[in-house]
């Protein structure tokens, strides 16, 4: 591809998601590494990232949708795969049939589960999810008894094997949070509870990204990661990146699309929330919010142009945006922009992105839009 004229592109370093994926196997270094590519990787490409986690070790893949690891498997990517986000009616069969791990919260999955086996002729995986505070997915413990017993029955039966216990956290991107030893300690019990009553887990799991980094407490056999494998800090609390071991692999580029000059007064973008205070010159973005930049962005995010870190100028659009450059500029049609990126060249980076339109570095890079091109490094 012919990166220059492109219009805006994001470049993905495969090698910093490689890095990536060898610090956190260092910071758990008893627990396996689940690269989480949901989301088409955060963003940055399910399949090339999947394989990139797995070359540096990763030993499993997770995904929120059966679609989505069913797409991974269609790939070719045959490593231990496990996706947790069903519902009613969803495609058991296929994942039984293409031995992908399937999380199962409720009675009413464990029969669809248990059906879809039969119909497979194959034991299907199953990993047993508790909710042990994140209020989300998973089994209360309330429920757990009747879970785990309908589970270990679906097991003597041999439709199912109980290949996971796991849960997620609520906070454990706010150091200190007063639910994360609660939720550890629910989590234990449930364990406790499933394993007195017969079930021998292969993985043991409740650690995401933060606390990865932050709780080796919560490792047990397995850490999920997905925001570290793409080397974003999951909360300005815990450090930069670079303080975490991490290095960003996605850099947002975009060419200039346009320079002109305009007189003092004139309003810029929709609804005019710019107005030149002088004559300056503009220079067009080619990249909106169809693209991922966030119109809360609008006034306030951060762009590399012409050495200089500006800021966007007046609304956001749905395909570009405008940077009011000032009267002697050198900045040219054809230039590149830098929305974010590590920041070692003197770029924005996605945290401060997230910074300037009041949200996580999570949907920064998650929400860059399907008709960006990816390139990969
Ligand atoms: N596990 C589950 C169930 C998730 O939903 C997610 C993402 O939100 C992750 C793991 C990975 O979280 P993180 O990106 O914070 O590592």
């Amino acid at each position: 591809m012919n990166e220059t004229a492109t219009r805006v592109y994001a470049e993905i370093d495969l090698d910093a998601v490689r890095g990536n994926v060898r610090a956190l196997r260092e910071r758990a270094p008893r627990a396996q590494v689940m690269a989480v590519v949901k989301a088409d990787g955060y963003g940055h490409g399910a399949v090339p990232c999947a394989r990139a986690a797995l070359d540096a070790g990763a030993a499993w893949i997770g995904t929120a949708t059966p679609q989505e690891a069913l797409a991974l498997r269609a790939a070719g990517i045959d490593a231990p795969l496990m996706c947790w986000l069903w519902t009613p009616g969803g495609p058991w069969r296929e994942a039984v049939e293409a031995g992908i791990d399937v999380s199962v919260s409720a009675l009413w999955a464990l029969d669809e589960v248990r059906a879809a086996a039969r119909a497979a002729g194959r034991t299907a995986r199953i990993q047993l999810k508790a909710d042990t505070g994140l209020g989300r997915a998973g089994c209360q413990p309330a429920d757990w008894a009747e879970l785990v017993g309908a589970a270990v029955a679906a097991q003597a039966e041999g439709t199912v094997r109980v290949t996971g216990l796991w849960s997620h956290f609520a906070c454990a991107d706010e150091p200190g949070h007063p639910s994360v030893p609660l939720q550890l300690a629910a989590f234990r019990d449930m364990l406790a509870y499933a394993e007195k009553e017969g079930v021998e887990p292969e993985v043991r799991h409740i650690a995401n990204s933060p606390a990865t980094l932050t709780l080796p407490e919560s490792h047990f056999d397995l850490v999920r990661c997905g925001l570290a494998v793409y080397g974003v800090s999951p909360a300005p609390e815990l450090g930069t990146p670079a303080q975490l071991g991490l290095r960003p692999a996605m850099t947002l580029k975009a060419s200039v699309a346009l320079v002109k000059a305009v007189p003092a007064g004139h309003g810029v973008s929709y609804g005019h929330h710019h107005v030149t205070a002088a004559d300056t010159r503009l220079a067009l973005i080619p990249a909106g919010y169809a693209d991922g930049v966030p119109r809360h962005a609008s006034g306030c995010g951060p762009v590399l142009v012409g050495g200089k870190v500006r800021t966007v100028a007046g609304r956001v659009a749905m395909d570009q945006f405008v940077v009011d450059l000032g009267p002697d500029d050198l900045v040219e049609a054809g230039d590149e922009a830098v929305l974010f990126g590590p920041g070692d060249g003197g770029e924005p980076t996605a945290e401060d992105w997230a910074q300037a339109a009041d949200t996580i570095a999570y949907e920064i890079v998650t929400r860059i839009g399907g008709r960006v091109p990816r390139v990969y490094r």
